[in-house]
């Protein structure tokens, strides 16, 4: 008899390190008031939904490594929406307002509506809704965004990197034309998930002379268009400082054809630097993780798609709250076992790694969680 080579399903995934966090004897009750160790409130949360995706973005799933063998999370490792749910309270009672679903590509999770439908029914302490949104690459919202907006979603951020067709195969190596993004667009347009957010990564050498046309386009169409910085997340896109193209340096190739004027934010914590056209054309904004880091303002919180609560993007471990869910703990007592999670808090890695040369590999480079696991 042959060995027949057999594919081993794990039940869980145990790829990044993490640790069950300890349920205090005395449960404390929540006060929405957290504060890290260096006085960062809890505001924000974002969930992975999914680690798949039907793109392969080169600076987030490189196809090389994300290819038809890579072991993707299997089916019992995610946490269900009832979890997710159940999670989103807890969080919410610590002071979190704002919720973010992505991935991964949200989309490609089955069903995402009738969660959405479930997070968007939680209050803040003080009776508020809250402010939910999502992430996508915008290939299924042409077909989504009136289910999503009827769920009870506000707003969407759409990621577009190119408006030029062939840039924008290249980009997403999934050969997905851009006209069906562009679509995505405007039918999310129509359905009210407003207003909206364009994300374009900019790489120098690879699309940065795109920035004018996507600038020309979402010029009066009242989305938001913002440039963020290429950044060092995950361990497999073999980032390299050259390739990233300095906000400030964006801003002076919109200068040239447009002139701007800089505008307040909008609310502590926020990730945009705003920009307004001066002729009344709207705004832009950029976002400079790399050459211009906001840790001093971070308030973000990530669930991971199997239930890993991370502090930083660039963060080496989780502290595993689906454990704490499976092992049948009450809301309560996974709100006292939060609490002292953010309040030990000290993460601020690109405020770091600013001070360091501009191509050094910080050591911890290979053991960093990617992008599309911990949600971008
Ligand atoms: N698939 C969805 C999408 O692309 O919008 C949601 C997940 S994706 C990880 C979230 C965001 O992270 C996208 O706007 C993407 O462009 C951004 N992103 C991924 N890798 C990045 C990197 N290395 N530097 C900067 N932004 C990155
Ligand atoms: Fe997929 Fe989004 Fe990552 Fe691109 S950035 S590969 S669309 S998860
Ligand atoms: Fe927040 Fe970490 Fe990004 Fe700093 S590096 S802004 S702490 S996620």
């Amino acid at each position: 008899m042959t060995d027949i080579p057999r594919k081993v399903i794990p039940v869980a995934d145990l790829r990044y390190a993490s640790r069950v966090p300890s349920v205090p004897s005395q449960l404390r009750a929540p006060t929405g008031m957290l504060s890290d160790t260096l006085g960062r409130p809890l505001r924000d949360l974002r969930i992975s939904v999914t680690d798949r995706c039907n793109f392969r973005c080169n600076y987030c799933m490189p196809s090389d490594i994300f290819d038809k063998n890579y072991a993707f999370l299997p089916q019992a490792s995610l946490l269900s929406f009832e979890e997710i749910n159940r999670l989103a309270q807890v969080f919410v009672a610590h002071g979190v307002e704002k919720i973010r679903l992505t991935g991964g590509e949200p989309l490609l999770r089955k069903n995402i509506e009738v969660l959405i439908e479930m997070l968007a029914r939680l209050r803040t302490p003080a009776g508020m809704p809250l402010d939910i949104t999502l992430t996508t690459n915008g290939s299924l919202l042409a077909r989504k965004a009136q289910s999503l907006k009827d769920a009870g979603l506000q707003r969407v951020t759409v990621s577009l990197d190119a408006l030029d067709d062939a840039v924008f195969r290249r980009m997403n190596d999934a050969d997905f034309p851009v006209a069906d993004v562009l679509k995505g667009i405007e039918v999310a347009g129509k359905a009210g998930l407003a207003p909206l957010k364009i994300n374009m990564v900019v790489k120098r050498g690879t699309n940065d002379d795109q920035i004018l046309p996507m600038a020309r386009h979402f010029r009066h169409s009242g989305a938001v268009l913002r440039f963020i910085e290429y950044m060092d997340v995950g361990a497999t896109n073999g980032w390299r400082m050259d390739e990233v193209l300095p906000s400030r340096q964006v801003i002076e190739r919109l200068q040239a054809e447009f002139p701007l004027a800089a505008v307040n934010p909008n609310h502590s914590g926020e990730t945009a630097e705003r920009w307004r056209y001066l002729d009344g054309a709207g705004e832009v904004g950029v976002i400079s993780s790399v050459t211009q880091a906001f840790c001093g303002e971070c308030n973000r919180a990530r669930l991971s798609t199997e239930g890993k609560l991370f502090l930083c993007l660039f963060a080496n471990q989780g502290h595993d709250l689906r454990a704490l869910l499976r092992a049948g703990h009450s809301d309560a007592q996974i709100a006292a076992a939060v609490g002292p999670i953010w309040q030990g808090r000290s993460d601020r890695y690109s405020e770091l790694r600013a001070g360091l040369p501009p191509d050094a590999s910080p050591a911890d480079a290979g053991k960093r969680v990617e992008m599309s696991y911990i949600g971008g």
